[in-house]
């Protein structure tokens, strides 16, 4: 349940990610009325800033297309002011104490919810500095934290120890926001409502899975950060697993946050770590036209960066429900479209009356414009016998019309106020993630012989793709053989 008397600090809060989501996220539930009555949000950076200019700044991303939500901004700006200090010193976390306290009134039970909307190298120092001076002595303390969760196995245990002596694990929230996106949190619904869906889940009937990401631009000026990381790191660890868990999870005993994470972490632990021989990487170069530039061409990336832009992998899981069947995760920047989409391709059906008919495809389209299609063969309408492909489709835009669908950093903020983990990585999920891919990110970090695929900015990645994923058995079908009628909603 929500708790009245809760405090959200922002620390980080001139930053890009505050200014971005969390304040756009907090803005969102204020609006619809989910925020406790009288909560309160502080911000906390080292900028020195008037009120007025940090107002400013933290409404940067709000639209405000009518008078009525001009209003509800400034009705959540009212809740929110700002103290500046440092990340290392007793005394600015002193200051901010004092500002809290100011707002709680003197209440016992205050309740405080930390968002650490900053750089992984602070974060240790902060929450060391937290606990010493901020933490709430009667009321809920709660920390949320972001991605990245190191680099590897070892370096994200050792930031794991680095809040362990502070933070229970109960208290600590680990944004992986895919988990509050609407389609990944409908995957259990569809999976385990619907026994249709149930009875085909497994080995006999799947014959492959693609988890996709793709983005139709690149660093775009911003490199620095990502080719420290690559596309593995940033998209495919984290998010695209998170995707794949669900699919492939049994089914948890309940919906509570524990029994969801146990059967997680189960299924993680059913995963050998990813072979060399099993992926490509790519990166991408200028546009065939010449007008959008190659990754090497931003400036913030170092001359001969090896970074993967792109890439595509195969994951196995050595359960009875999964043994043989690959999870192929691909994901890329500058491609020819934006899309995140779960595609279960179903074995062919039994040859004899039919020859060459396609196989059934369930595509679940996370991003953007939800639905959920499943490929369908049918008789085509008239005197022959001829099939088509066709599909049975729930487009969320048309089937759901009046419904919004909210922010997925709303979703979990919310989550977090009322302290429910369903949607939060757990420490030995991270832990068994991460064990997945480190064999293979060291691999490729070590053998400098290893140079990603060229692929032009705008293409759908390395001409090497389709017969990678043909090579684990997926069919495609001849696009001329099916068509999507296109339609204002699609
Ligand atoms: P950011 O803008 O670089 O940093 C946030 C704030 O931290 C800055 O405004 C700055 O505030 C302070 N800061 C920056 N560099 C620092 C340094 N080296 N030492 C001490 N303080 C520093 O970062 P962000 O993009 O908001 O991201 C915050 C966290 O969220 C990171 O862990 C990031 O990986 C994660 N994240 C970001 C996004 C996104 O869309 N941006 C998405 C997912 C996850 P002051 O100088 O005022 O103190
Ligand atoms: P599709 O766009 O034809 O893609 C199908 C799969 O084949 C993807 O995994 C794609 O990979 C891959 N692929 C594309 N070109 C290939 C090639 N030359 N060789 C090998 N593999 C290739 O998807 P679809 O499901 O058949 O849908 C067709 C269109 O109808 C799409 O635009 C879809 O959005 C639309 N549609 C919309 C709805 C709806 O809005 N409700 C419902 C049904 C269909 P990549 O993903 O890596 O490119």
């Amino acid at each position: 349940e929500l708790r009245e008397n809760t405090t959200v600090i922002v620390l980080g809060a001139s930053g890009d990610l505050a200014k971005k989501k969390t304040f756009p996220a907090l803005f969102g539930l204020h609006r619809n009325g989910f925020l406790p009555k009288d909560c309160r949000i502080v911000g906390y950076a080292r900028t020195v800033m008037n009120g007025e200019d940090y107002l400013k700044r933290i409404s940067q991303y709000i639209k405000t297309p009518t008078d009525e939500i001009k209003e509800q901004l400034n009705d959540f700006l009212s809740r929110c002011s700002y103290v500046s200090g440092q990340y290392d010193k007793d005394e600015s976390f002193q200051d901010l104490r004092a500002h809290l306290e100011d707002l709680e009134h003197g209440r016992s039970n205050n309740h405080r919810l930390f968002y650490m909307a900053l750089p992984p190298s602070v974060f240790k120092t902060v929450s060391d500095h937290l606990k010493k001076n901020c933490y709430p002595e009667r009321g809920i303390a709660r920390l949320i934290v972001e991605k990245p969760f190191g680099k590897d196995l070892q370096s994200s245990r050792d930031l794991q120890k680095a809040l362990e002596p502070n933070w229970k694990e109960e208290e600590i929230f680990r944004i992986d926001h895919y988990l509050g996106k609407e389609m990944v949190k409908n995957l259990l619904i569809l999976r385990f409502g619907n026994e249709f869906f149930g009875a085909t889940w497994n080995r006999n009937h799947i014959d492959n899975v693609q988890i996709t990401f793709k983005e139709p631009f690149g660093t775009e000026g911003r490199g620095g950060y990502f080719d420290d990381f690559g596309i593995i790191r940033d998209v495919m660890q984290n998010h695209l697993l998170q995707v794949l868990t669900i699919i492939a999870m049994e089914r948890p005993i309940s919906f509570s946050a524990e029994d969801i994470r146990d059967e997680k972490v189960r299924v993680l632990r059913g995963i050998p770590a990813i072979e060399p021989k099993n992926v490509i990487i790519g990166q991408y170069s200028k546009s065939l036209d010449g007008s959008k530039p190659g990754y090497l061409d931003d400036d913030t990336v170092p001359p001969n960066s090896r970074c993967p832009t792109f890439c595509a992998l195969v994951v196995y899981i050595k359960n009875e429900r999964w043994d043989g069947v690959p999870f192929i995760l691909k994901a890329g920047k500058a491609l020819n479209e934006q899309k995140t989409e779960i595609r279960i391709q179903f074995k062919d059906v039994t040859s004899g009356i039919f020859k060459d008919i396609p196989r059934n495809e369930l595509v679940i389209r996370v991003q953007p414009n939800e639905s959920v299609y499943i490929k369908m063969n049918s008789k085509l309408p008239g005197l022959s016998m001829q099939t088509a492909v066709t599909e049975l489709d729930l487009t969320y835009r048309r089937r759901f019309s009046d419904l919004k669908i909210p922010e997925a950093y709303e979703a979990l903020i919310l989550d977090a106020l009322k302290g429910d983990h369903s949607n939060f990585v757990r420490d030995d999920e991270l832990d068994a993630s991460w064990r997945i891919f480190t064999p293979l990110l060291h691999y490729l970090d070590a053998n400098k012989e290893i140079v990603p695929m060229e692929y032009p900015y705008g293409s759908r990645g390395p001409a090497v793709l389709d017969d990678f994923t043909a090579s684990y058995g997926y069919k495609f079908n001849d696009p001329a053989g099916y068509q999507w009628p296109v339609t204002s909603a699609s």
